[in-house]
């Protein structure tokens, strides 16, 4: 499961953490600290919204995101 900013279109891997942010890879989502940021853009986490990697496309499409 992935997390996505609503703003930016960053994504959350909890595989990954967020190493800028001082967040070990294996972190969930839940588990980030309540002022936790989106890296890219500063987005709080309620701004972002689970993604399933494999209806990403899907979303993506929806929005029109066009990165892909
Ligand atoms: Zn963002």
């Amino acid at each position: 499961m992935l997390w996505k900013c609503l703003l930016c279109g960053y994504r959350y891997d909890p595989d990954q953490g967020d190493p800028d942010g001082d967040v070990r890879p294996g972190t969930p989502f839940e588990y980030l600290p309540l002022d936790w940021a989106c890296p890219e853009c500063g987005a709080g986490k309620d701004m972002f919204r689970a993604v399933d990697e494999d209806l990403e496309e899907l979303e993506e499409a929806a929005e029109e995101d066009g990165e892909r």
